[in-house]
């Protein structure tokens, strides 16, 4: 997988590619779908969502410049496998799962597997994790049709966001806060599930 997925399609961040070798992917996904974990593809995790193709995690984690003092907000924790990888590379990482059964399957292995560094909560990512902020790197692994403006306040200075935008196709936008405003960069097209809106109000 990190051979012909990662490294020869550009992936060259050495702490990436090396944690991507150790994080064992097949205990993330389904008992029926073991023998594909380390397939070039998404795959189903249960309520019509799916853990990412392993070169969007890798790419999105090597976009996200993660050192290890780093705190990390991830927005749709749903297997944990990303959430493992950052877990890994920085010091804090606080995911959150808007499905209540996915957040409780993830903490439940991440504990398993020996991740301290870990909190998952159940809630809605649209208003982030306003006690925790600000965050170093955020790592948005559903797709908004537009950047949420909490995730944006709780970003800190220097930091970097990476967010799949927009409905059906996506782009990938590496998003970095300056004293200045933020700078938008353009990148892969992306198919993610969409980032659900619960019924507050939002903005
Ligand atoms: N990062 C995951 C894959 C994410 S799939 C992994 O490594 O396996 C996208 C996840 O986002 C799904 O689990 C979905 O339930 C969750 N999600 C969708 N809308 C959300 C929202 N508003 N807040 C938090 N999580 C959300």
């Amino acid at each position: 997988m990190v051979e012909d997925q990662l490294r020869a399609r550009g992936i060259r961040d050495r702490a990436v590619l090396a944690t991507m070798t150790q994080v064992p992917r097949h205990k993330f996904v389904l008992p029926s779908f073991q023998h594909l974990a380390y397939a070039d593809h998404p795959l189903p995790i249960g309520f019509d969502q799916t853990i990412s193709q392993p070169y969007i995690v890798g790419y999105m984690t090597e976009a996200a410049e993660i050192s290890p003092e780093d705190k990390v907000l991830e927005i749709g924790t749903g297997s944990g496998y990303q959430a493992a990888i950052l877990a890994e590379l920085s010091r804090e990482v606080y995911t959150i799962e808007i499905i209540p059964e996915l957040a409780a399957r993830a903490r439940t292995l991440l504990r398993d597997l020996g991740y301290t560094n870990v909190h998952v909560r159940t809630g809605d990512g649209y208003a982030g994790w306003r006690e925790q902020a600000p965050f170093d790197a955020i790592l948005v692994t559903a797709a908004p049709d537009h950047v949420p403006q909490a995730l944006v306040e709780q970003l800190a200075v220097n930091g970097r966001m990476i967010i799949p935008l927009g409905a059906g196709e996506q782009e990938m936008r590496v998003i970095t806060k300056t004293t200045a405003g933020l700078i938008h960069r353009s990148t892969l097209l992306v198919r993610f599930v969409p980032l659900v809106r619960s019924d507050t109000a939002r903005r």
